[in-house]
């Protein structure tokens, strides 16, 4: 039975790899269509269960930069346009979805002090899903199950049971509003494809740098470890401000500040009801 596990895994992995953007090799066993199912489903679970920002000047800052992003990713990432959600609640994250979802906390816009820092944010959020890691934890969830159930699966398909399981796979968790962390690897990717994604958006890409050292300085002061997209310690902060500094060579080269935006971060943003 062993055998037939490692023969199976072999044939996924043969027949599912390729190479990420800056030459990971992944493998990727879901199609691009029902990834964009997930996303979509996803989203629209998260639209239902927490509250959605009514400010308008807060709306308006978080669109304008998220728009800016977004018309300068590849229309093989998603075809239409992206839906952007500011979502009420003092938690410090944000999220992107295969299928064009964006989804920002106002927690999160206490610690971007820039338009370009959120640039920084949406960056990399937006990152994630250029360079499909959503599909590789999944596919990853997935060949485990195999591994488990291939004694009893002829086939040597395994659908997912439930929704949770697929949930997680995205980074949603299985309680709403709890965004898993991703592995080191996928964030470092993340990291210096945002990076070069915000230079080419018209912001600056030192501010990523400043943005991660505002990250350390608030999760140092308020003391949350909740295991959410950015108070993960892997890789610890000032692993990621290093390389973030040294990829700042590559993406000066990319930054047009012509193409920047003049997105006005309201003075006070309101707090969660
Ligand atoms: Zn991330």
């Amino acid at each position: 039975m062993k055998f037939q596990i490692i023969m199976l895994s072999a044939l996924i992995v043969l027949t599912a790899c390729s190479s990420s953007s800056t030459g990971r090799k992944q493998i990727k066993l879901f199609s691009s269509a029902e990834l964009d199912q997930m996303g979509e489903s996803s989203f629209e679970e998260m639209k239902k269960n927490t509250a959605i920002s009514q400010d308008k000047a807060t709306n308006d800052f978080v669109q304008c930069v998220a728009s800016a992003i977004t018309k300068n990713v590849a229309k093989s990432v998603h075809q239409g346009d992206w839906e952007v959600v500011v979502f009420d609640s003092a938690q410090v994250n944000a999220f992107a979805l295969p299928g064009g979802k964006i989804g920002v906390y106002t927690g999160i816009l206490n610690v971007t002090e820039t338009q370009d820092q959120l640039g920084a944010i949406i960056g990399h959020e937006v990152g994630h899903v250029i360079e499909h890691h959503s599909n590789e934890r999944l596919s990853a969830n997935k060949i485990q199950g195999i591994g488990m159930t291939a004694a009893t699966t002829a086939a040597g398909m395994v659908e997912f049971e439930n929704k949770d399981m697929w949930m997680a796979g995205l980074g949603m968790g299985i309680q709403y509003g709890l965004i898993m962390p991703y592995s080191r690897s996928h964030e470092s990717e993340a990291d210096i494809v945002g990076q070069d994604l915000m230079a080419r958006s018209g912001f600056d890409p030192k501010a990523s740098v400043k943005l991660w050292q505002n990250m350390a300085a608030f999760s140092a002061s308020s003391g949350q470890t909740a295991p959410a997209e950015f108070m993960s310690t892997h890789p610890s902060n000032e692993t990621r401000i290093k390389q973030l500094s040294e990829h700042l060579s590559v993406s000066m080269k990319y930054y047009d500040k012509n193409q920047a935006p003049n997105c006005v971060k309201p003075k006070i943003i309101p707090k969660p009801a």
